[in-house]
């Protein structure tokens, strides 16, 4: 539970993710479950699609419908509390915020991990976006087994 231990509850983590049959799609999932006075998901968001209103300490929200899955309001936030997620066939493709190095390399093989921390499955990297201007956050685009879609959160290197 949140409160008591840092990790969401199962509840909370639905409440964030759209039914399977929007995630055939590419949508911003956002982990974000306290009021806090922080909104830079929502004015990065060139397509209006997160929204928070007046008050700054309202939890973001998601329109799936405006989301397009483009990934900017994945860099845009200080607490890499935002993952975009998609299903593929019968996989579930996140693309996730990272910043620990070395980065992952495409064709890998990475431990896929839970809330908690717990390896949970395997994660094939599939793709790493690094640029310059976002010169510490890495978009890392992992598939994982559709069974942990709402389990899976990022990946740890195989020690
Ligand atoms: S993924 Fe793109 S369209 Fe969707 S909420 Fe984030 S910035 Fe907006
Ligand atoms: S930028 Fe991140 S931490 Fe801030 S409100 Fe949006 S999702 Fe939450």
């Amino acid at each position: 539970m949140l409160n008591r231990d840092g990790v969401a509850s199962k509840e909370q983590v639905l409440s964030r993710f759209p039914s399977n049959e929007v995630l055939v799609k590419a949508k911003a999932i956002t982990e974000c479950y306290e009021e806090i006075p922080c909104n830079p998901c929502a004015t990065s968001c060139p397509f209006d699609a997160i929204h928070i209103g007046e008050d700054i300490n309202t939890k973001p929200v998601v329109d799936f419908d405006l989301c397009t899955g483009c990934g900017i309001c994945v860099y845009s936030c200080p607490g890499l509390a935002i993952v975009i997620a998609q299903i593929v066939n019968d996989k579930a493709r996140f693309k996730l915020p990272y910043e620990l190095r070395p980065l992952p390399i495409v064709g890998e093989i990475w431990d896929g991990v839970n809330r908690s921390g717990d390896v949970i499955c395997k994660a094939l990297i599939e793709k790493v976006t690094y640029t310059a201007r976002v010169d510490r956050t890495a978009l890392v685009q992992v598939s994982v087994p559709l069974e942990f879609i709402h389990e899976f959160i990022t990946v740890r290197r195989v020690l």
